[in-house]
């Protein structure tokens, strides 16, 4: 019998950077009186703010609801009222510069430098460098047609696990890589999860846009946890009435 349902975010619960829609706030609502739920993604915390918790119902038992931004290097929780953050664990200064030089070099060689972009598209997320290829504020339209496959993202790569030795780079959202200290991924936040919450790995479900060797969800399933892999927010809809349905 599973205790924790754990998701991703981004292309899993909601769109790219986008809030979650009415009726999947509300389902996510019904799961939480049934489970304890987890949200583990790359972005940043203000993400999970906008994205996910002014999105859910009033009255939703958020002590059920554990929040793991930068793939779990950090971990809110719901206690007295309001959100705590319980650890975050930063990169230092010579880790952040090494890494950008690399994603800046790996960009240029792989010859996919998109012409155009919208905002920063190098992100400081303290523990976690996260490059997003057209910008942080490029349009959704934009993002879903630059790699749809993952080819340009798989080829950038390629060239930073031999740049990057020390570093995991994982592909995330619709055009972003993100790179952590070395064994920092959805894996790492699973057992952190396992640790606090105290629920061993066989008593979680993950669901996630991007299990496949190389995507971002990919660690969550070799770290031995029962995974779904879905498409979309749509698919993980069905998905989350199903599990209702059996648990109620
Ligand atoms: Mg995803």
């Amino acid at each position: 019998m599973k205790k924790l349902i754990v998701f991703d975010l981004d292309g899993t619960l909601a769109p790219s950077k986008s809030a979650l829609d009415d009726e999947m706030a509300g389902l996510l609502s019904r799961l939480l009186a049934l489970f304890e739920v987890a949200i583990i993604s790359g972005g940043d915390y203000p993400q999970f703010q906008k994205q996910v918790l002014a999105r859910l119902p009033a009255g939703t038992n958020f002590a059920n609801l554990s929040i793991l931004p930068t793939d779990g290097t950090k971990f809110f929780s719901y206690s007295s009222g309001s959100w705590q953050k319980r650890y975050s664990e930063d990169l230092s200064d010579a880790q952040k510069q090494k890494i950008e030089d690399a994603l800046q070099q790996a960009v240029t060689q792989s010859g996919f430098e998109p012409k155009e972009s919208w905002g920063e598209r190098i992100e400081d997320r303290g523990t976690q460098i996260t490059y997003s290829a057209l910008g942080q504020q490029a349009p959704l339209e934009a993002k879903q047609k630059w790699d749809p496959d993952f080819a340009k993202r798989k080829a950038i790569q390629g060239i930073l696990v031999k740049t990057l030795p020390d570093f995991a780079v994982n592909l995330g959202g619709t055009t972003s890589i993100d790179v952590t200290p070395p064994g920092i991924d959805k894996a790492y936040g699973i057992r952190k999860l396992r640790d606090i919450l105290q629920i061993p790995l066989a008593e979680m479900l993950f669901m996630g846009d991007a299990i496949f060797p190389g995507g971002n969800d990919y660690p969550a399933l070799q770290a031995g946890v029962d995974s779904i892999r879905v498409r979309d927010p749509e698919e993980t809809k069905h998905v989350i009435e199903a599990i209702i349905a059996c648990a109620s």
